[in-house]
């Protein structure tokens, strides 16, 4: 069967966009991964510039700073050396926020032309995510709670869409959100029930033993998940 003369022309017309898209880095380093799922493993980081939210706790105050820019051919190039340098480590986008506009296209793209890399893509969970390529392409989805300043900015459709045992959702908590919270699970499980829940909790804000408690009593199917790194390097340390 010939392919379609429209289907040529979109497929073009996608190769066009991804060749002429400059992404705006803020910074890029190897680390280790804070926290979530990929907690104290090695990865890449790069940091793109831009937000498209406000949250009272950010702690990324560098988040619309442009340092570099590169086009996809020029990252995909430095991705490429990565593998070859640290073949163990994974690629983590993340930003401020990293699927604004056209970078969600070229995300996948860059995922899917570095098949044997694995990717994690942070959202603040605003986006709708509309492109989850293969497997090597993961999220790690942010609901901001009420005490982010930011709790209507939640997708809710994003939900059904996350691939559990690939995907999963973080929600950073303080101890005014504890009530909210069970609901924000309840909503997750019932549309997604084998999905991945991350409570981590917010600096100052809550005890540890508190949020760990608060999971056992109220027998809820979700995790702890530390920030490592401010463990690590201590709370104002940037660029680790
Ligand atoms: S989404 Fe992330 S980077 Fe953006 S303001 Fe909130 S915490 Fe900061």
């Amino acid at each position: 069967m010939k392919t379609p003369y429209l289907v040529i022309l979109i497929a073009r017309e996608a190769i066009l966009l991804m060749s002429e898209i400059t992404f705006k880095i803020v910074e890029r380093f190897f680390t280790l991964s804070g926290e979530a799922p990929t907690a104290g493993q090695p990865m890449y980081l790069i940091r793109f510039s831009g937000c498209n939210l406000n949250c009272s706790y950010c702690d990324t105050s560098n988040r619309n700073e442009i340092n570099e820019q590169l086009t996809f051919t020029q990252l995909s190039d430095e991705i490429a050396k990565v593998q070859k340098e640290y073949p163990g480590a994974f690629i983590l986008f993340t930003g401020g926020e990293p699927l604004l506009n056209e970078r969600m296209q070229a995300i996948s793209q860059l995922a899917a032309k570095h098949c044997d890399t694995l990717f994690y893509v942070e959202t603040n969970g605003s986006i709708f995510i509309q492109d989850y390529g293969k497997g090597n392409l993961r999220y790690v989805v942010d609901w901001k709670t009420t005490s982010s300043g930011e709790g209507e900015s939640f997708c809710t459709a994003n939900i059904k869409k996350l691939r559990a045992g690939l995907d999963c959702i973080k929600i950073v908590v303080d101890k005014n959100d504890l009530s909210h919270v069970i609901s924000m699970i309840d909503k997750i499980k019932k549309y997604n029930a084998g999905l991945d829940i991350y409570l981590s909790p917010q600096t100052g804000k809550i005890e540890l033993k508190d949020l760990a408690s608060f999971i056992t009593d109220n027998r809820l199917d979700s995790r702890l998940s530390l920030q490592l790194h401010k463990i690590i390097w201590g709370l104002d340390a940037t660029g680790v």
